[in-house]
């Protein structure tokens, strides 16, 4: 099997102006960078929901550290519905740098389901990461600067961090003003965790960015009063710093179909999903619009429907929830090494993971098709035996090898997805509801979807939390920072596990996106690089400029 960087180079790629023509948007609606990226303006486009266009989320069991391959099979499911005569785009998030450089790969899909040009995309890409990131240190150095410059505003804590898109563990704590009377703990979070980022993504016009980015808290004062961003001024300047980063990218996939790419919080640490402008762009034009949600449905899938559509009023017609063969043996507590070998008895007591993530689904009455990803080392008695176990469960099943095949591999997908879009009758239903108090919402996620007995709390997050609604800021959804792997907020604790409680070790007000970030147990917002990083393998041909070892 050929790399994905040699399948995507393979690819005879189209004017990015014929690809955007085929979902019927307008060349002078682009900002060209090149010939297969462009930003699209969505300044003249109205902002009103298409009720006849279909959204589908891409969800997932919970992950291993290297995926189960949702951005695949998003990307694959987009052609599928493509070949079989559907007007379909898909609606992802932004590489971040982080993984690129680090572990996990891209973020681009992989072999025959990939969006192109994946070099450029999972590296700079069309410059978004850098201008979330410098926004999010200008507000950092005008606030201090604030300070140093006679402290009118009698700021006694800045709470406003600063941001760097890489895993620079060095960078996590740090000392500023080193030696001077101003001297202070600070510190990095990876750019993804950004509120900028979560805002940038939950904007609908540059005029909400600007209001969004105008109540972010950033200290309080000697009185104990908050302090945000409107009462330095700065909002003018951070919004022009974000003017072309608020536009939706497009690109194509390898079969020459749109591709909108826009906004990249991870879903551990942040909401997990793709700008609103993105998603209602694609919709705008596409009777299909396929998206993806981070990590698996207990984190990407709860905020992506609690968060994102709650705010947007967006209404998925689907969940798609991706499973593979080998992450429910992990499940069923095989060890890693065991994992070619074919195993029944870990696969029966693995798929008990994919059983809560579609029950959790179902809460939210949403009509689902699990999409097994198939890994060539799968055996037929594994395929056959999870085919028997959706029929049983009442749930639809598709063996998906898009990867291996591209839109073909999906076509069995495609229809059934189609199906359960065109045979959805149920109103969307979320978890809770804005008026429950914070500490409601968040007991009501650990339970509901994480099947916790309970939560615990430290009496300084109570407090916190105390002072987040005596604020004002009650009614705001709460987004849940957890480990990936889990279902629990132990990373080591597989399957479905009962008669355990989540701890909440920490809250913060994120009061210009809207939310309230809620940690579970030790949750790193600025990961460290592996022992053999990625970055070590990716290199470029100077004659031809063609970047090489990018997965
Ligand atoms: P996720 O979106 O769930 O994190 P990705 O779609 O990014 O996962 O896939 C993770 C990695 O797994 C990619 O390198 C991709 O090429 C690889 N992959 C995905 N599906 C398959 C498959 N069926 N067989 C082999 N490799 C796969």
């Amino acid at each position: 099997m050929k790399s994905d960087f040699q399948i995507s180079n393979e690819c005879e790629k189209k004017h990015i102006a014929d690809v955007a023509a085929k979902l019927g948007i307008n060349s002078e609606d682009l900002i060209l960078y090149g010939n297969h990226k462009a930003k699209i303006q969505t300044k003249n486009i109205k902002k009103d929901i298409r009720e006849d266009a279909n959204l589908v989320l891409v969800t997932s069991i919970n992950p291993t550290s290297s995926g189960e391959g949702k951005s695949t099979v998003t990307i694959g499911l987009s052609d599928a519905l493509n070949r079989i005569g559907k007007k379909s785009c898909v609606a992802l998030r932004e590489p971040s740098l982080g993984p690129v450089l680090g572990r996990k790969g891209g973020a681009a899909g992989g072999g025959y389901a990939q969006v192109v040009p994946m070099e450029d995309i999972n590296l700079h890409f069309t410059g978004d990461m850098h201008a979330i990131t410098t926004a999010h240190n200008a507000i950092a150095v005008l606030v201090n600067n604030h300070v140093f410059q006679g402290n009118e505003l009698e700021i006694d804590k800045i709470v406003f961090n600063r941001v760097m898109d890489m895993n620079a563990r060095d960078l996590r704590h740090i000392k500023i003003n080193a030696g001077t009377d101003l001297e202070r703990n600070d510190g990095f979070d990876i750019t993804v965790a950004s509120e900028i980022m979560a805002i940038l993504c939950l904007s609908e016009s540059l005029g909400d960015l600007k209001e969004k980015l105008k109540n972010i808290l950033v200290a309080y004062n000697k009185k104990g009063e908050p302090v945000y961003v409107k009462d330095l001024k700065i909002e003018g300047v951070i919004t022009s710093l974000l003017k072309d980063a608020i536009k939706p990218n497009i690109v194509q996939t390898l079969e020459n179909n749109p591709a909108i790419i826009h906004g990249g919080p991870f879903a551990n640490i942040a909401h997990g999903c793709n700008s609103i402008l993105a998603t209602k762009t694609a919709l705008k034009f596409a009777d299909y619009v396929i998206t993806e949600a981070g990590f698996g449905a207990d984190l990407g899938a709860e905020k992506f429907l609690d968060i994102k559509c709650r705010k947007s009023g967006l209404k998925p017609k689907a969940a798609v929830v991706v499973a593979t063969v080998k992450a429910l043996k992990l499940h069923g507590d095989i060890e890693e090494k065991d994992l070619k070998e074919e195993n029944l008895e870990a696969l029966a007591k693995g798929v008990q993971n994919l059983e809560k993530h579609i029950e959790n689904l179902r809460k939210f009455n949403l009509p689902i098709v699990v999409a097994l990803n198939v890994f060539v080392t799968d055996t037929e008695k594994e395929l056959a035996f999870l085919e028997e176990w959706a029929r049983e469960q009442g749930v639809e099943f598709s063996r998906t090898e898009v990867w291996e095949k591209g839109g073909l591999g999906g076509i069995d997908l495609a229809e059934k997805v189609v199906k359960a879009v065109e045979n959805n009758d149920k109103e969307l239903q979320l978890l809770y509801k804005d008026e429950e108090s914070i500490v409601d919402k968040i007991n009501t996620v650990c339970c509901e979807i994480y099947g916790a007995d309970g939560v615990n709390y430290s009496d300084e997050v109570l407090k916190e939390i105390e002072r987040i609604e005596s604020l004002g800021f009650k009614n705001l959804p709460v987004c849940m920072a957890k480990t990936p792997v889990s279902l629990t907020d132990n990373a080591k604790i597989k399957g479905r596990p009962t008669g355990f409680k989540i701890t909440i070790n920490d809250v913060k007000l994120r009061s210009g996106a809207g939310f309230v970030v809620a940690y579970a147990n030790k949750v790193l917002t600025m990961p460290g690089l592996p022992k053999n990083p990625s970055a070590l393998n990716i290199d470029i041909d100077e004659e031809t400029e063609t970047i090489l070892g990018i997965f």
